[in-house]
């Protein structure tokens, strides 16, 4: 499979550039890795929807379950890529297995749309992984931050789903012990936001070199806001903080669904 740099920024006009719409069946969560300290969910979003009284985030930031939203995947007849639980992590300890089953149901039954599950309760994704349907819609992913979690890819490559792909962000430490065995794409970026942490360049760099070794896709998304985090190759574009260059190039290489034969190709 060929990798290919995509020269040009093309987002969705979304805060979320790597994937374009979201489905929010659970709300709420509780903080439990290095890179929820500045939870943009459960800091921000929740938080102001609450002011707003919007009826959905009632509980705050309290695990809530929505079976009422179940079965929006299906009044959308064109394909999009969806975030599931862009509010909260499916795999919560909190959220029943029964609950997430239905979950699963719907994108079984939704072939249309590619589901990106991004988690890092991956300890429990792997432990009912074999409970699920896996059908080539549903890609998998885990969060791996900081070199204390790099055991979250080992139990990734335990989920049969087509696609296996590790959320670098906010990059907060050094990488390179990262087994990027099965792993078909990676997005990398630093934090945003006010306490925004710093991310090296040379962890980003580690991290590109790895991807270039084992033919695997790298999404550089963003330096993030702070000052610290490679100030060299700043270029202030609006949607990715801090500019995305990296010794002068994108790397936005994009990994997509084609619905019609149910695979994954990368997209120039
Ligand atoms: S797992 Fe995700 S939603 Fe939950 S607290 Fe951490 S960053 Fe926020």
């Amino acid at each position: 499979m060929t990798l290919s740099i995509r020269k040009k920024k093309e987002g969705f006009g979304h805060h979320e550039d790597w994937i374009a719409t979201t489905w929010s069946p659970v709300t709420g969560c509780t903080k439990c890795s290095a890179a929820c300290v500045h939870c943009y969910a459960l800091d921000r979003i929740i938080p102001w929807q609450l002011r707003l009284k919007k009826q959905k985030y009632r509980n705050g930031g309290r695990v809530t379950l929505h079976p009422g939203t179940l079965d929006e995947p299906r009044h959308k007849r064109k394909g999009k890529d969806i975030f599931v639980c862009s509010m909260s992590d499916l795999f919560h300890e909190k959220v029943p297995t029964s609950f997430i089953k239905k979950v699963f149901k719907v994108m079984n039954e939704c072939p249309q749309h590619n589901f990106r599950l991004i988690t890092k309760r991956s300890e429990r994704m792997a432990e009912i992984a074999t409970d699920l349907i896996w059908t080539p819609n549903i890609w998998a992913g885990v969060t791996i931050e900081h070199p204390d979690y790099l055991h979250r890819a080992d139990e990734l490559r335990k989920v049969p789903a087509s696609v296996l792909f590790i959320y670098c962000e906010p990059l907060l430490g050094s990488l390179k012990r990262l087994n990027l065995k099965g792993i078909s794409t990676i997005v990398v970026g630093g934090e945003s936001g006010p306490e925004a942490r710093e991310m090296k360049k040379k962890w980003v760099l580690e991290l590109r070199d790895k991807c270039r070794e084992k033919g695997t896709a790298l999404f550089f998304k963003q330096w993030g806001d702070s000052p610290l985090s490679g100030p060299e190759d700043r270029n202030n574009q609006k949607q990715d903080k801090g500019g995305c260059l990296l010794d002068g190039e994108e790397y936005k290489e994009r990994l997509v669904f084609n619905s019609a034969t149910g695979r994954a190709e990368f997209k120039a």
